[in-house]
């Protein structure tokens, strides 16, 4: 796709990878069918192919209005797209340059402005997530229901989930990182406990860095592009000791932080004091299924029958990772028996801050994700990201875990493997 672009752009490296981007689609307009807001909406401009179009004409210089950032913002940012695009389209990259572009030209009304900007306060500090969601608990009647919905439930903190310090220090077993995070450290510290004991059988110590917190997608996919490159240096300095000290990979156990994880090198690839670091993190960074499949793949586990699970895999699983079918495989090998998930490539509708920004788009996809999750009555539904967990758990029929809590138990039942 051929771009004019607008004088005004024409030095900026953003606009120019933009471009780049540009230049591989040839509008086939095959990415529309596994686009979910398309299948929902049946509006071009709701779909990949006319949010390229509509971010074309931005860089061309033409006048933006609040329509084209209505198209924008109705976009779950699931990347469905780019695993269906034949021509390698960097979609989600793109998405991101236009939105930024999209803010520059036209900024978002105040209040709007003002709401995103709590959101990420909030949200990206843990202590204050676990005081928010404590504070939203005891008002919750007042709340409206949408809202009042949205509430998880407010775990206790405990050992495991507690961010204590955790001295450096050199041992000569295997260790490992894991990035505790911001929403998951508070709302499900069952997962991290669960990763902790399967490591632990397998003889590895799993630590966490105290000062490591969000890992800067929320910020970025609000288009706060500075707060979240200095929660990556944070994180970053964080680390490293754990790195030097023999650390051999950073589990991140929920795979929206991990595929920005895993991007670190590419988002601070300008910067002279963290370039080498971050791209060294981004080779490391793995999600837990990645660690596991290996690490199991060599070893005899007796198979034992376990019922029926739904296994929801994420957009940041499978579109951004581009790990489909590997948690799957690790829990059939446990015993698992899996349902047939149909339309198992669409969101489910949380996608970060969207079920908050966009609630009755984002209502529809889990329903017609929970419908198709719970058709053959598995006993559980599991997932791999803590957005997806919460927001499926609010209507779902049947409880909703983290994959890791299936691993963890079918640990037990057959010893160390
Ligand atoms: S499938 Fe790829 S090449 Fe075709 S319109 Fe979509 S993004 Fe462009
Ligand atoms: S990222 Fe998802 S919602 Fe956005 S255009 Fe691509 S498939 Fe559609």
């Amino acid at each position: 796709m051929q771009t004019q672009i607008a004088p005004q752009y024409r030095a900026d490296p953003l606009v120019g990878e933009a471009e780049s981007i540009l230049r591989d689609c040839v509008h086939c307009g095959f990415c529309n069918a596994t686009c979910p807001t398309y299948r929902i909406l049946g509006d071009e401009q709701d779909g990949p192919r006319g949010r390229i179009y509509l971010i074309k004409a931005l860089l061309a210089g033409e006048q933006t209005t609040e329509t084209t950032r209505l198209h924008l913002d109705r976009c779950l940012g699931c990347r469905a797209c780019e695993t269906t695009c034949p021509s390698g389209v960097r979609y989600g990259r793109l998405l991101e340059i236009g939105r930024h572009l999209q803010n520059q030209a036209l900024p978002r009304p105040p209040r709007a402005a003002l709401e995103r900007r709590l959101l990420r306060y909030v949200v990206t500090e843990p202590k204050r997530f676990r005081a928010a969601l404590g504070l939203g608990r005891v008002f919750k009647p007042l709340l409206k229901a949408s809202l009042a919905r949205t509430l998880p439930p407010l775990p206790a903190e405990s050992p495991d989930s507690a961010r204590s310090e955790v001295a450096v220090a050199s041992s000569a077993g295997r260790r490992v990182l894991h990035l505790d995070g911001c929403v998951q450290s508070v709302a499900t510290p069952a997962t991290r406990a669960a990763l902790a004991r399967i490591l632990q059988r397998l003889g590895v110590d799993l630590r966490s860095a105290p000062t490591a917190t969000c890992c800067g997608a929320l910020s970025l996919h609000l288009d706060a592009w500075d707060e979240a490159r200095a929660l990556m240096r944070g994180n970053i300095d964080a680390w490293w000791p754990y790195l030097e000290d023999g650390a051999q990979a950073i589990l991140v156990s929920a795979s929206g932080c991990g595929s920005v994880v895993k991007d670190y090198g590419h988002y601070l690839e300008d910067d002279p004091a963290y370039a080498a670091k971050a791209a060294r993190i981004a080779e490391i960074a793995c999600d837990p299924s990645q660690w596991l499949a290996r690490e199991l793949g060599a070893r005899s586990i007796p198979g034992i029958a376990r019922g029926r699970i739904a296994f929801h895999a994420p957009c940041s699983l499978q579109h951004g990772q581009r790990l489909a079918g590997v948690v799957e495989g690790i829990l059939t090998r446990l015993g698992y028996q899996l349902s047939e998930i149909g339309d198992a490539e669409l969101c489910c509708g949380s996608a970060g801050s969207y079920s908050l920004l966009q609630p009755q788009l984002a209502a529809q996809l889990r329903r017609n994700k929970l419908d198709r999750l719970e058709k053959d009555e598995p006993k559980r539904i599991a997932t791999a990201n803590v957005g997806c967990q919460l927001y499926l758990a609010q209507e779902a029929r049947v409880p909703v875990v983290h994959w890791l809590e299936l691993v963890d138990e079918a640990l037990v039942d057959v010893g160390t493997p």
